[in-house]
């Protein structure tokens, strides 16, 4: 996949859905200096590259320890095998999330169970979880879908009752905050995605564990590095894997991290405009007070989707589906969960993710609020 950047035609500009080039322009410096000192240093797999940023990632996040891994399904599944989650266990996820939520728990050997979504934030609550727990029910893993935070307090608690292991797939959420708390740090661990896209994205795939727990640090860093124990090489205390961030990549995320926060407040001011030129009747998915949104995306919801989208593409503005098929619904996923997920269900009909990044412009916004009034304000006139 590229991300590629905006081309003009004509006098509209063309909106893509995600353009990175500008990201990568502002902190060209710090990645010529880091290429420099990464190339001539030879340590290529850990090391201090590695090092500085978990360090920088652990604080940023407000946990003890952070530990990176090869991409973010692996953080999750690391997580599971490090606490015993496998065969035999269960372990409850969103249907409307990325796949990797439940592909993570299949890889650890478990069985996912999905549960349904609130129909206004689309993210799990008590209510949703409770039907989808078993008596074979290991964990629960939240996931904080578009960079909005589940409530977490009720949700903690409910894992608490149980005797639950609670997970947090944090792959859409960097820097976003719940009560002024950092995505990651609830639960016994965060797991995080680096992927391109992702709103701290390197050069290619990475991913990090974040956790307070010293143990579970240590257990997925071993289980990431073929098991071993630290500083004894020749020694395999458990049944591990190949799972290791780069250090270059390590490197390219000091680089990008300072200019985070102000990335995630362009987002949030992208999101903002949409509002105020969006008619009232294009319904969005909805961020309780409580939430700091990274907006990782910015979803809608509107009758006639499929036929919006193409008229907006006809327009040069991209838009994206996240997602279409929701997971329960998925070959290889349907035994787990045989009843309907109407909120769900209902959702991935209706949700179209609009154009959001840090550098796009007032004008590109304009344009597809603009279009997207249009065509909501009379969706009958486009049918056939
Ligand atoms: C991106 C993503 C992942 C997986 O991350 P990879 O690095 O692509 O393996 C997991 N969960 C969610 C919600 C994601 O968006």
């Amino acid at each position: 996949m590229r991300f590629a950047g905006p081309t003009g035609t004509g006098t509209n500009p063309v909106v893509p859905l995600l353009d990175l080039s500008a990201m990568s322009d502002e902190i060209h410096d710090a990645l010529e200096l880091a290429w420099k000192e990464v190339s001539t240093s030879a340590a290529f797999v850990g090391g201090p590259w590695l090092e500085r940023f978990e360090d920088r990632w652990a604080s940023y996040c407000g946990v003890n320890h952070a530990v990176g891994v090869a991409n973010g399904t692996d953080a999750i599944q690391l997580v599971l095998r490090a606490l015993n989650i496998g065969r035999g266990d269960e372990v409850v996820v969103p249907a409307n999330s990325f796949i990797a939520t439940a592909e993570a728990v299949l890889l650890a050997g478990a069985t996912p169970r999905f549960a349904d979504v609130d129909a206004d934030t689309l993210l799990l609550t008590p209510e949703t979880i409770a039907p989808a727990i078993s008596p074979r029910t290991a964990a629960i893993i939240v996931v904080d879908l578009f960079g909005n935070v589940p409530s977490m307090d009720a949700i903690a608690r409910l894992a608490d009752v149980k005797g639950l292991a609670l997970l947090e797939d944090a792959a859409q959420a960097h820097g976003a905050t719940w009560r002024g708390r950092k995505a990651g740090s609830f639960g016994v661990a965060g797991c995080f995605s680096f992927y391109p896209g992702k709103n701290l994205g390197a050069f290619g795939d990475g991913g990090a564990v974040v956790t307070d727990d010293p143990d579970l640090a240590r257990r997925v860093r071993s289980i990431g590095n073929h098991g071993r124990l630290a500083g004894q090489a020749d020694v395999h205390a458990l049944a591990g894997t190949n799972s290791r961030l780069d250090s270059l990549q390590a490197a390219v995320l000091s680089a990008k991290l300072p200019q985070l926060d102000g990335w995630n407040r362009l987002r949030r001011a992208a999101v903002a405009t949409y509002r105020g030129l969006l008619s009232p009747t294009v319904r969005t998915v909805w961020v309780h007070d409580d939430v700091r949104s990274a907006f990782h995306q910015h979803v809608v919801r509107v009758p006639g989707r499929d036929q919006v989208r193409r008229r907006l593409a006809d327009k040069g503005i991209q838009t994206g589906i996240h997602y279409r098929i929701p997971c329960h619904l998925q070959d290889p996923y349907r035994g787990f969960t045989p009843d309907p997920l109407p909120a769900t269900e209902q959702a991935a009909a209706e949700i179209l993710s609009l154009p959001v990044f840090p550098h796009i412009t007032r004008l590109q916004v304009e344009h597809v609020a603009s279009c997207l009034n249009d065509l909501v304000g009379r969706p009958d006139s486009h049918e056939g």
